[in-house]
């Protein structure tokens, strides 16, 4: 009776495969301007989940969206290959940095202190939110011509900011 029934809807069974990989880095902001603990110096232990979708705009896939031949065989990215770019594009900037908004006097300030005494700072263009972040990493990694259709950052056990691609392909 199973086997009957999923003999009868398995043609309507429609799945898509996605890689993921995930990453952590520490850094220190602030909110300027915000009205609660954030416009404080304060860190936080990121954590950043990066997935990839079949890169069909850019490779031949098979009909399965996976690579079809190579040491990739079978694969949407090589884990080894988005290890390496995530943190060549993205962790080895931000780690350990104080990350800024460049349009706030005092966290230049800040910035210009840190860089004299030899610290790591990472200038960014706009309010250092969570949500900003995400969606500069997903900007990024595009960029790079990295398949990312979503990720994750996460600057707390409970709060984290999501970025989608919406483009069904
Ligand atoms: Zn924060």
């Amino acid at each position: 009776m199973h086997n009957n029934n999923y003999e009868r809807i398995k043609d309507m069974i429609f799945t898509t495969t996605t890689a993921t990989k995930e990453f952590t880095f520490c850094a220190a902001h602030l909110l300027g301007g915000h009205d609660g603990k954030c416009k404080n110096l304060h860190g936080h232990n990121f954590q950043l989940t990066v997935t990839c979708k079949p890169f069909t705009e850019a490779m031949e896939v098979g009909e399965d969206g996976l690579i079809p031949f190579g040491s990739s065989e079978g694969m949407i990215i090589d884990f080894k290959d988005l290890k390496d770019m995530v943190n060549k594009y993205i962790i080895d900037k931000l780690d350990h940095s104080f990350i800024y908004d460049i349009n706030d006097v005092n966290q230049c300030e800040i910035a210009t202190l840190l860089t004299a005494k030899g610290m790591k700072v990472f200038p960014f263009e706009k309010r250092t939110t969570c949500e900003h972040l995400a969606k500069w990493i997903f900007a990024e990694l595009r960029k790079e011509l990295i398949p990312v259709c979503n990720i994750k950052l996460r600057e707390s056990p409970t709060s984290y900011a999501e970025v989608t691609d919406l483009c069904k392909s």
